[in-house]
């Protein structure tokens, strides 16, 4: 019987996840998550790659993880470290036959698997099943080299020829833990402070909470206790409120759920009460998020741009900490540093702002974001940032008019006055007035449109 080692990433859940899926027993089983500690150090200027909110997500998912895998007979090592030496050493040291690890989008976790590889030979079975996504690449209905380079297409092809595969219930039992192996994770306040003590600002009027159960949760909140996936269409553009949008990303990005898991559980919602534009249309972007997967996959390292990244100046900075003179923008990046999270509309904008207004690099944007998401996904991030930018695989570029979004989507300036209360007095729609002392800080270029960074 095989000795199985599960090295876990964004995968940290039980249910429809292949790592912990046996068609016949195993001997043992050993599963980890290695914290790179590289994330922890500061990335350009900018802090550590993984600011507090995420940290502290990722923490209480692995908490919940290993409360569940003992349940059901196993456990958990976490350790904090290089991932390839540490899950490189506990191969060699538990006698591992078999080293199971999901296919990553991002370039990074590609190259660490292959190094894995490469030092452990061919003594040591490697197993890369997909997970996660709604569709593995067996199901895609053409060949990922042939990606289509706009999402549209990508959908059609897919509604038209390719069948969701469904998601698995979680395993009841799993072979036992080798009996010589470390077991358990460090208290997060030894790691990093600052994750340990984070709360998100009550003012996002939703808090996140990490661990598969507590995704599943917000799942059945969403479909069956509130119907609120009966107005998704409409309300999705939203800047404010708890059940405007699914809030599911934090945990789809972590692996707490997979997409299949929250397709599945949509068409049983459907089958209830009848499919509609709005329920349909979480699916549809569910497709945006494997688009995006299979697109960075094409992508390798060409996804985070060519060259190295640049300074970081004041006018970056000043976006980065709300503090542009524009309000919209100010406020998106205000929610975004003391809540972890942003609509889909404000991530836009911001981005939209950043690339177009302020001629900044789209790549410095993308850094801050995945250092501040608590959602952050590097196919979502990276990929939405470049779509944003023109730079990718669709080359229009989207900007955004940023007065015109504000009107539209804060016209009472409610959005403004809850993040930058100094405003609030202030008559309505004044709010989304440039004041002209900012603004001639950070001129938008005279003909309109600054070129994006194409590195
Ligand atoms: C500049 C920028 C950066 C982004 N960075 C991330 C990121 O790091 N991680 C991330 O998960 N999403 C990212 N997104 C996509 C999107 O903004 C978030 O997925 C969404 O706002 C999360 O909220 P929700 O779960 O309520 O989404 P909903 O609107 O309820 O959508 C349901 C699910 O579909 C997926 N989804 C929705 N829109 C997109 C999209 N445009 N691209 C990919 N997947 C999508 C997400 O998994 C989401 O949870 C980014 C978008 C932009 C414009």
């Amino acid at each position: 019987m095989r000795r199985v080692l599960a090295w876990l990433r964004g995968d940290l859940r039980l249910a429809d996840n292949p790592l912990v899926r046996f068609a016949s027993p195993a001997e043992s089983l050993l599963c980890v998550y290695v914290l790179d500690d590289a994330w922890l150090e500061d990335c350009a200027g900018l802090g550590p790659r993984i600011g507090a909110a995420r940290l502290r997500f990722l923490w209480e998912s692995l908490i919940a993880l290993r409360g569940e895998l003992l349940g059901r007979g196993s456990d958990l090592l976490v350790l904090v470290g290089d991932p390839v030496a540490e899950v490189a050493a506990l191969v060699e040291r538990h006698a591992i036959d078999q080293l199971r690890v999901r296919r990553d989008a991002g370039w990074e976790e590609g190259r660490a698997v292959a190094r894995l590889a490469e030092r452990l030979g061919s003594g040591v079975e490697l197993w890369q099943p997909d997970s996660g996504t709604l569709l593995d690449e067996d199901d895609l209905p053409l060949p990922l080299a042939s990606l289509p380079p706009s999402f549209s297409a990508f959908r059609r092809r897919v509604t038209r020829d390719a069948t969701l595969p469904a998601s698995w219930p979680a395993p009841v039992t799993l072979p036992p833990w080798p009996e010589d192996a470390p077991r358990g994770l460090p208290a997060l306040h030894r790691i990093s402070p600052a994750a340990a003590d984070w709360t998100a600002d009550a003012r996002g009027d939703f808090c996140f909470a990490g661990g598969e159960a507590a995704g599943l949760a917000r799942l059945d909140h969403y479909l069956w206790q509130s119907g609120a996936v009966a107005s998704y269409k409409q309300t999705r553009n939203a800047l404010m409120g708890s059940d405007f949008s699914t809030r599911l990303a934090p945990w789809l990005a972590h692996g707490c759920l997979s997409a299949r898991q929250v397709h599945d559980a949509v068409r049983a919602w459907q089958a209830t009460h009848g499919a509609s534009d709005s329920s349909e249309w979480v699916i549809v972007e569910l497709l945006w998020r494997d688009y995006f997967h299979w697109a960075a996959r094409q992508e390798g390292a060409a996804l985070y741009g060519r060259q190295r990244l640049p300074p970081v100046d004041d006018a970056f900075l000043h976006w980065c900490r709300g503090r542009t003179g524009v309000p919209l923008i100010d406020s998106a990046m205000r929610e975004l540093f003391a809540t972890g999270w942003l609509s889909n509309r404000a991530r836009q904008n911001a981005a939209s702002f950043l690339i177009f207004e302020l001629g900044g690099d789209w790549r410095l944007g993308a850094a801050w974001f995945e250092r501040c998401l608590v959602d952050y996904d590097a196919a979502s991030n990276w990929g939405n940032w470049r779509y944003v930018a023109g730079v990718g695989r669709d080359r229009r570029g989207h900007r955004f008019d940023i007065p015109w979004q504000a009107r539209r989507y804060d016209p009472e300036g409610d959005y403004v006055a809850r993040w930058q209360p100094s405003l609030a007095s202030q008559p309505v729609a004044q709010p989304h007035r440039l004041r002209c002392a900012d603004v001639q800080r950070f001129p938008p270029s005279p003909g309109g449109k600054v070129p994006p960074v194409d590195p």
